[in-house]
């Protein structure tokens, strides 16, 4: 039987996966925005470099999301990291 108390956990790894996603589609308008307002070549490497930033955050932030069933990494097993919808340990589902 699903334990209703998990919910709340699961909302929050759905939320950084979300997060990370809004990372990844947001680089192509920020890169466009910023090279259609910007005259010089500085401000699309620091928009570029900041993007690298969050996208590395996000990714630490999903990767290392703890299972609140089983307690492993939800999305990390071994070496291998899958960012699918299932625990790889317990099978557990978002
Ligand atoms: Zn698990």
């Amino acid at each position: 039987m699903e334990n209703p108390t998990y919910a709340q956990e699961l909302k929050q790894i759905r939320l950084k996966r979300y997060q990370l996603w809004g990372v990844f589609i947001s680089y192509l308008p920020a890169i466009g925005i910023t090279l259609s307002i910007s005259e010089g070549s500085g401000a699309p490497a620091a928009v570029c470099l900041l993007w690298v930033l969050f996208a590395a955050i996000g990714g630490v932030r999903v990767s290392f999301s703890r299972c609140p069933r089983c307690g492993n990494l939800f999305h990390m097993r071994g070496a291998g990291t899958s960012w699918g919808r299932r625990c790889r340990h317990c099978d557990l589902s978002l």
